[in-house]
C-alpha cells in the first residue's frame, strides 16, 4: 500500500502554504509574545489516543499552526535568552526539508551525504586546529558526544578499569560530565570537583592537589574535562594551563564546548580558546551558537585510530567491500553508538556554506556585546546588581530593590519575578543559582537578538519588581 498521495497537485499546494506559514512565522517573530502557557483545553488535545482512520494534511497543518506552534519554548525569538538555546535559521529549516526528503541513513555506505558529513567534521578539525589523522562524527549534541569521547578514553586505557582512576572537572562543569561517566557504569565517587576561582573558572592550583594526592594513593588521573563557556556564567576555564597539567600527568583532557566552542569563529574571541588544539576530545554544539537547527552536535577525537577501534564493530552484515554500496569505508557508524542515523550533516553544512566564517563570528561576537551592555545597563541601575563576571554571552544578575533583605528573601522574590518575567511575553531569561544565590540569567546566545530586546528584558524586570516586591 502505497503512501503517496493520489493527488501530488493537492499535495504541493498544501506543501506551499506550509513553508509560507514557516516564512511569515521567522519573518513577523518579534510581533508575538516570547513564549505563553498552554491552556489546559490545548493540552487536552494531546492525550487522544491513536485514531484508527487518517486524517487530511490540511487538517494536521491548521492543528500545528493553532495548537502546536504557539505553545513550543520559543527560543526562534529574539527575546529568548534562557539556558542556552540557538535560534535557528531559515535557511537552516530548508536544508532540514531537503535531508528529510532525502531520507539518507548516514550509519554508512557508498554514498555522499557522507562525504558531506566528513567535510564538516574536516572543517571543524581546522577550526579547533587538530590533527589530520583526528576523527569525528556528529552527535545528537553534546550530551551524547561526551558518551562518545569518555567510552574513547576509557578505551584509551592500558588496563581498563573504572576503580583507582579519577576525573577532574570545574564544580561549574556541566551535568552531563557526570552523566556520561553514570552512563558507562563509573562511580560518582571517581569525579573530583575542582572550585572555580572569582572569574568561575577552575582552580589550577586546587586542581594539581587534587592530582599530587590522587597520585600518592596510587589513583590514576584519567580524565581532566575543560570548559569553553560554562553553562552558569559562561566562564572560559585556562585551557592552556589545562593542557600542560594533562600532558605533565598524562591524562586526556577533554573539553566541553557546547557553549563557547564556536567563538573561536571569531578572531577577536579565538585567543580566549588558547590550548584547545591540544585536546584529546572536544564536544560541542552546532545547535546552540551555531544557529544550526535541532539537533546537531560533534564530537572530535584527537585519536582516529583509538576512535574507531573503540566503535567499530565486525558484523557480517556490515562486511565492507573495494566497490560497490558497501564500499567507502570507514562509516560513521565505526565512531559512535548509532547504526541507523540521520541526515544531521547537510543543515550543518548549508549554514557553514551560505554564511560563511566571518558572518557566523561576527554574529557570535555580536553576542558578546550585547552581553556586555546589558551588564553595564545592570550596574547602571540600583535595584539591580550584577551577580557574575561576564565573559562571553551570559549575563547573571538579581533585584535586590534597596538592598536591605537577607539572601533568602531575595531568592524567593528573583524567582517569583522571573515567572513573572516570563509570562509577560517581553522576555524569556531562566533562573539559576551562584553561591546559593538565586539570579536571573539571560545567555544571549539567538542571532536574532539585538540591543531593543535587552530594553525588553529590563522593561520586563522592572514591571516584574513592581508586581512582585511588595
Ligand atoms: C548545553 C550544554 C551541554 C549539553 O549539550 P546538549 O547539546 O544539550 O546535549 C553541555 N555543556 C554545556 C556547557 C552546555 O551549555
Amino acid at each position: 500500500m502505497m503512501l503517496d498521495p493520489n493527488d501530488w497537485s493537492n499535495l504541493r499546494k498544501q506543501g506551499h502554504q506550509m513553508l509560507d506559514d514557516m516564512f511569515d512565522y521567522l519573518q513577523n517573530i518579534r510581533e508575538k509574545p516570547v513564549w505563553q502557557q498552554a491552556p489546559a483545553s490545548v493540552q487536552a488535545e494531546f492525550t487522544e489516543g491513536l485514531s484508527q482512520q487518517g486524517k487530511p494534511l490540511s487538517q494536521l497543518h491548521e492543528t500545528f499552526m493553532q495548537q502546536i506552534l504557539p505553545y513550543s519554548v520559543g527560543n526562534a525569538h529574539p527575546g529568548f535568552m534562557g539556558w542556552v538555546h540557538g535560534g535557528g535559521t531559515p535557511v537552516g529549516m530548508l536544508a532540514e526539508m531537503l535531508a528529510a526528503g532525502l531520507n539518507a541513513n548516514l550509519g554508512g555506505r557508498n554514498q555522499i551525504p557522507i562525504d558531506v558529513e566528513w567535510q564538516v567534521v574536516g572543517w571543524m578539525r581546522d577550526l579547533f586546529g587538530f590533527p589530520q589523522s583526528s576523527s569525528g562524527i556528529l552527535t545528537t549534541g553534546t550530551s551524547s558526544a561526551t558518551i562518545i569521547a569518555f567510552t574513547t578514553a576509557r578505551h584509551a586505557l592500558q588496563k581498563p578499569a573504572s576503580k583507582n582512576l579519577a576525573v577532574y572537572a570545574s564544580c561549574e562543569a556541566h551535568g552531563c560530565i557526570t552523566r556520561a561517566l553514570k552512563i558507562m557504569g563509573m562511580h560518582a565517587s571517581i569525579v573530583r570537583k575542582i572550585p572555580s576561582n572569582a572569574q568561575h573558572q577552575m582552580d589550577v592550583d586546587v586542581l594539581l592537589t587534587h592530582i599530587q594526592h590522587d597520585q600518592q594513593q596510587a589513583t590514576i588521573p584519567w580524565l581532566i574535562v575543560g570548559t569553553a563557556g560554562s553553562v552558569n556564567t559562561g566562564a572560559m576555564d585556562d585551557l592552556s594551563t589545562l593542557a600542560k597539567i594533562a600532558k605533565e600527568v598524562g591524562a586526556w583532557l577533554h573539553i566541553d564546548g557546547a557553549l563557547g566552542a564556536l567563538a573561536m569563529l571569531s578572531p577577536s574571541l579565538a585567543p580566549r580558546l588558547q590550548g584547545i588544539e591540544h585536546a584529546n576530545s572536544l564536544a560541542m554544539d552546532f545547535h546552540k551558537w551555531g544557529q544550526v537547527p535541532y539537533d546537531a552536535g560533534l564530537v572530535l577525537i584527537r585519536d582516529g585510530e583509538l576512535h574507531r577501534q573503540c566503535f567499530a564493530a565486525g558484523d557480517a552484515y556490515l562486511q565492507r567491500e573495494a566497490e560497490g554500496l558497501a564500499a567507502h569505508s570507514p562509516w560513521p557508524c565505526d565512531y559512535g553508538m548509532d547504526l541507523s542515523r540521520g541526515f544531521r550533516a547537510l543543515k550543518v553544512w548549508f549554514t557553514f556554506k551560505h554564511f560563511g566564517k566571518q558572518r557566523l563570528g561576527e554574529m557570535i561576537e555580536h553576542s558578546c556585546h550585547l552581553a556586555q551592555s546589558l551588564a553595564k545597563q545592570i550596574q547602571n541601575i540600583d535595584t539591580l546588581e550584577l551577580m557574575a563576571v561576564v565573559s562571553l554571552n551570559v549575563v547573571c544578575f538579581r533585584y535586590i530593590g534597596n538592598g536591605s533583605r537577607s539572601d533568602e528573601a531575595y531568592n524567593t522574590l528573583n524567582r517569583a519575578m522571573l515567572c513573572h518575567i516570563q509570562a509577560s511575553g517581553l522576555a524569556a531569561p531562566s533562573l539559576t543559582y551562584l553561591d546559593g544565590r538565586a539570579v536571573i540569567r539571560a545567555a544571549i546566545v539567538n542571532h536574532r537578538s539585538q540591543e531593543e530586546d535587552i530594553g525588553k528584558l529590563l522593561a520586563a524586570v522592572q514591571k516584574a519588581a513592581q508586581a512582585c516586591d511588595n
